[in-house]
């Protein structure tokens, strides 16, 4: 059989892909550093950074080396074997953070599904088989499997797909007695993006943190923290953890840990993980050496005082940029976030017009995101150069000018 004639084109999309995604008009074929190309040759400056996850840019030649190499080497081999790649990556993570353990995956989601199924798991054979309840919060987003869309706090991505995982509850995000309300001898675990991302980019407070740890050795509930979004660099250290001061008993890591590879980790402490044994969890692909060599190269680059303080110099000069903007049109209401994840609020009356602006956005040839409601997000590349950084917000400035 011949395969049926198409045009590559967006116009082709709604004949090929499950209608769950509405792209934009363009199709990128070609990206270099914080610029991309599409189709048509026309070029954009890209804030979006394949929604926080192309940290290092398009086609880094440092990581196109390294693929290539690794290629050559050794693909995939599952995990019925070790590899190089896996442990040297693994034994980095470690170095870097409060874990001792570590889980690969391919995505965020997997990484959560394992946190979850880890925490249950341990408070089941540690304590009692009903100590299973997880506490996570509304607005909360933890992926797409079922059991990390039932924990994430936003019924509209679980509701019709059957009957949910029990034992999960959610309270308010930055609300301590909320949580007070509903924890006890019977939970095992709370779970919590420290910037909820997919939410609107809102920061959790220092106290409320504070207070959960708290709460969990109080109740010998795990803390878990979703630096899906913000860990590796995004927000000015490895992991934004560090800011809070508060460790948690098990972290997970996706987007920018690949860099734009697919890879997602699961870190906890020694004494958690020995709960586990041979076949009790796993995956096929997690710690594939072609992803874990990518990923390692990531982190080199990434956790250098270079880069790391580089991202609080950008953030800089976004802000320095985005205050030109709302000085001459008197849109956006707060900015916030930390480091290079940036959300934009837009005032009340400007929500509705968000996708208005992004279009127009694209059509100047600058690519933002958006977040929770009326909230425009910028996650990208944290070593975006300042030209661009630049370049970029003019076009944000002629795309507001033609609309507003
Ligand atoms: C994106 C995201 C996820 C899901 O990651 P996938 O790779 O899409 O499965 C989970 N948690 C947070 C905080 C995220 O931002």
């Amino acid at each position: 059989m011949i395969s049926k004639k198409i045009l590559i084109t967006r116009d082709s999309f709604n004949q090929l892909i499950l209608p769950i995604y509405n792209p934009a008009d363009f199709i990128p074929i070609k990206g270099k550093g914080s610029r991309i190309w599409d189709q048509k040759g026309k070029e954009y400056i890209d804030f979006s950074g394949g929604i926080a996850v192309t940290s290092l840019g398009h086609a880094h030649p440092i990581l196109n080396k390294t693929l290539s190499q690794q290629s050559k080497k050794l693909w995939h081999i599952s995990n019925i074997f070790t590899n190089e790649p896996a442990l040297r990556l693994a034994n980095k993570l470690i170095s870097y953070s409060f874990a001792s353990r570590v889980f690969f995956a391919n995505s965020g989601a997997e990484a959560n599904e394992a946190a979850f199924k880890l925490a249950r798991y341990y408070s089941s054979k540690k304590y009692h088989i009903k100590k299973n309840k997880i506490i996570s919060f509304y607005n909360s987003f933890h992926g797409r499997t079922f059991f990390t869309v039932s924990v994430g706090g936003q019924s509209k991505y679980s509701d019709f797909f059957g009957p949910k995982p029990a034992g999960i509850m959610h309270a308010v995000f930055n609300d301590i007695n909320s949580v007070k309300k509903i924890i006890d001898e019977n939970t095992c675990a709370i779970v919590i993006e420290l910037i909820q991302g997919e939410g609107g980019i809102v920061p959790a407070t220092v106290s409320f943190i504070k207070e959960l740890r708290e709460l969990c050795n109080k109740y010998n509930a795990l803390l878990i923290f979703d630096e899906v979004q913000t860990g590796i660099g995004r927000t000015g250290k490895l992991f934004l953890y560090e800011h809070y001061k508060v460790k948690p008993d098990i972290l997970t890591l996706a987007k920018s840990l690949g860099g734009g590879f697919p890879i997602s980790a699961m870190l906890t402490t020694k004494k958690i993980a020995s709960i586990m044994n041979v076949g009790i969890h796993g995956t096929t692909y997690g710690g594939n050496p072609l992803a874990c060599a990518i990923s390692e190269k990531v982190i080199d680059i990434i956790n250098t005082k270079k880069v790391l303080s580089g991202v609080e110099k950008k953030l800089k000069i976004i802000i320095f940029e985005l205050n030109i903007i709302n000085k001459r049109f008197n849109l956006f209401k707060e900015i916030r976030g930390k480091g290079l994840l940036i959300g934009i609020v837009l005032k009340t009356q400007y929500i509705k017009k968000i996708s208005n602006i992004l279009n127009a956005s694209f059509l100047e040839g600058v690519i933002f995101l958006t977040a929770g409601n009326g909230v425009i997000r910028l996650a990208p590349s944290l070593i975006m150069r300042k030209i661009d950084i630049i370049e970029g917000m003019r076009r944000f400035y002629r795309a507001l000018e033609k609309i507003l």
